[in-house]
C-alpha cells in the first residue's frame, strides 16, 4: 500500500493545474448533458454545485440530467434578501466615498474621477468589491441555510479573495480568506474533478434518495411575523458595523495590493 499522495499538496503551482483540470472535467459534463448558459459557456457553477453536493452518483446524475427551478424559494426571504442589498450598496458607496475611494457601481459611467478604485458588482447572493488586483465577496444570508461549497465556489473563480458572509438574522459576520485558506481550495477542486470524472466513465444508477423535497419544505418562512421583525431590527441595527468591517477589509487589501 502507498502512502498517500494528494496532487493538491504540492503548493502554489497545483491551483492553475487544478483550475484546468476542473475546467476541462466541466467542458465534457457540459458536452455530455448539455448544460450550457446563454452565451455558449459550459455552466461551470452549476456543474461543480451538483457534483459536490451529491455524494451519491445517482443523485448527482439526477441533478445533472433534471436541473431543479431555483425559485423555490419563500419570496418573503427574497424580498428581505434584496432590501438588505440595497441599503448595503448604498451605503457602501457612500462610505467609500466619504473615505476618498472613488467607487461606482457596475453600470455605471465612472464619471470625471477617471478608473474607479472600487467596483461595486451584482452576485447571485450578494455583491463583489473589486479593487486594483483584489477583491471582497460579500454574501447577505436572509434564512438560517448555508452553503460552503456555493462560498468556496467563488474561491475557485477569485482564489485571491476574501469572502465575507453576513447572516443577517442571526447577527453574524465572518470572513475567508483564499489565500489562508489555499489548501481546501485545492482539496475541493480535487474532489470535484474526481467525482467529475467517475460520473463521466460511469453509468447512472437508480436510487431512493429524495433531498429535494426536504429542501422545498426548508425554504418557507413558518413565522412571517418574527422574520420581518428579526430582519428588519437586524439589518438598521447591525449594518453600519459591517459596513465599517468591510471599509477596513477593503483598505487591507488595497494597502497590500500596493505594496506587492
Ligand atoms: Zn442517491
Amino acid at each position: 500500500m502507498q502512502s498517500a499522495n494528494l496532487p493538491f499538496m504540492c503548493g502554489e503551482e497545483s491551483l492553475g493545474r487544478l483550475r484546468s483540470e476542473l475546467d476541462r472535467v466541466c467542458e465534457e459534463i457540459a458536452e455530455k448533458f448539455n448544460l450550457f448558459d446563454t452565451r455558449g459557456r459550459p455552466k461551470k457553477s452549476f456543474i461543480v454545485d451538483a457534483l459536490m453536493r451529491n455524494i451519491c452518483p445517482a443523485c448527482a446524475f439526477k441533478a445533472l440530467t433534471q436541473p431543479r427551478e431555483d425559485d423555490d424559494v419563500d419570496a418573503l426571504y427574497r424580498e428581505g434578501h434584496g432590501l438588505a442589498l440595497n441599503i448595503l450598496i448604498e451605503m457602501l458607496r457612500y462610505e467609500l466615498k466619504r473615505n476618498g475611494l472613488n467607487a461606482v457601481v457596475e453600470g455605471e459611467v465612472p464619471g470625471d474621477y477617471g478608473r474607479p478604485d472600487v467596483t461595486i458588482k451584482l452576485s447571485n447572493q450578494g455583491i463583489i468589491l473589486e479593487l486594483k488586483g483584489a477583491a471582497i465577496i460579500i454574501e447577505l444570508k436572509t434564512g438560517v441555510s448555508i452553503s460552503l461549497i456555493q462560498l468556496l465556489k467563488y474561491g475557485i473563480e477569485h482564489p485571491d479573495s476574501i469572502i465575507a458572509v453576513w447572516r443577517i438574522r442571526m447577527k453574524q459576520f465572518f470572513i475567508i480568506d483564499m489565500r489562508k485558506h489555499r489548501q481546501i481550495l485545492l482539496a475541493i477542486m480535487f474532489a470535484a474533478i474526481n467525482r467529475g470524472l467517475a460520473i463521466l466513465s460511469g453509468t447512472a444508477t437508480e436510487c431512493h434518495h429524495n433531498n429535494r423535497n426536504s429542501q422545498n419544505k426548508a425554504s418557507r418562512v413558518e413565522n412571517p411575523q418574527q422574520l420581518l421583525d428579526e430582519l428588519f431590527t437586524s439589518i438598521t441595527n447591525d449594518l453600519p458595523s459591517i459596513v465599517d468591517a468591510i471599509l477596513r477589509l477593503a483598505g487591507e487589501k488595497s494597502r497590500a495590493s500596493e505594496n506587492s
